[in-house]
């Protein structure tokens, strides 16, 4: 999978590339990530990449042509088909559901904002789609491209040393992740289950599931509502 990153500061989207899973997706082949400069598709001494916006108020505007230049040049480095995304706190919120989408796309192209924001006529002829990270305003897009790169970057075959470990992950099956544990057994500030320990599989998958559907019971219960529950989490549920 490629990831292309149209940003005012793309040594920021180079630092997520460096580390851990997106690292390693990065090092076996299976993800390649690329910072793409608006900037340097700027025209004139000064490279100027925004304006004020019309109508007046606070802030700046980023500019149409340098985007769209910046987008044509990224085009041109891979002619393969291209989903772009804006990140916008105006998007539709990001969930897992999306991630595991975007995580099957061959190419993304992810629009970062700066400032007010970009002129909405580039958006409305090169973007795809917004994506939110959530109901706060960021001052770049950033952040949120990278919060995108990291969670699809984890979902590539490959990616993660036991691919298990995705699947269990809070969300996948639509309820939040059970709790865990690790040595030692006791600790002043507890002590593991003891079912952790028994070696009996099955319990020990039930009680995983009991704890996962009690947190989001407790927790999200928005979750409980959507998640497809089987009988036997009904019964554990009501009892
Ligand atoms: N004026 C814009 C608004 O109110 O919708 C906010 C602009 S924000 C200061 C600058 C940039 O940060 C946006 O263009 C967008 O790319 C990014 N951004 C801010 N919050 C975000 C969020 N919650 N999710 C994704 N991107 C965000």
């Amino acid at each position: 999978m490629r990831i292309d990153v149209v940003s005012l500061f793309p040594e920021f989207i180079a630092q997520c590339a460096a580390f851990g899973v997106v690292g390693r997706a990065g090092e076996r082949g299976l993800m390649s990530l690329h910072g793409w400069n608006p900037r340097d598709h700027a025209e004139g001494n000064y490279r100027r990449v925004d304006d004020r916006p019309f109508g007046g108020g606070p802030g700046m505007v980023m500019l149409i042509d340098p985007l769209r230049a910046c987008l044509r040049a990224v085009r041109e480095a891979d002619p393969r088909p291209a989903r772009v995304i804006y990140m916008s706190p105006q998007g539709r919120p990001l969930d897992q559901a999306k991630v595991r989408e975007l995580a099957a796309c061959e190419r993304l192209i992810l629009l970062c904002g700066r400032y007010e924001g970009v002129d909405e006529r580039l958006l409305q002829a090169e973007v795809d789609e917004e994506l939110s990270i959530g109901d706060y305003v960021l001052s770049g897009g950033e952040l949120a491209a990278a919060v995108v790169v990291d969670a699809v970057a984890r979902l590539q075959d490959g990616a993660l040393n036991d691919a298990e470990s995705a699947v269990q992950d809070s969300f996948e099956d639509g309820l939040l992740d059970c709790p865990h544990y690790t040595r030692p057994v006791a600790h002043e500030l507890g002590v593991v289950p003891e079912v952790l320990m028994s070696g009996n599989h099955a319990r020990i998958a039930r009680w995983r599931r009991m704890q996962a559907l009690g947190r989001t019971w407790l927790r999200r219960p928005d979750l409980i509502d959507e998640a497809a529950l089987t009988p036997a989490d009904r019964a554990l549920l009501e009892a």
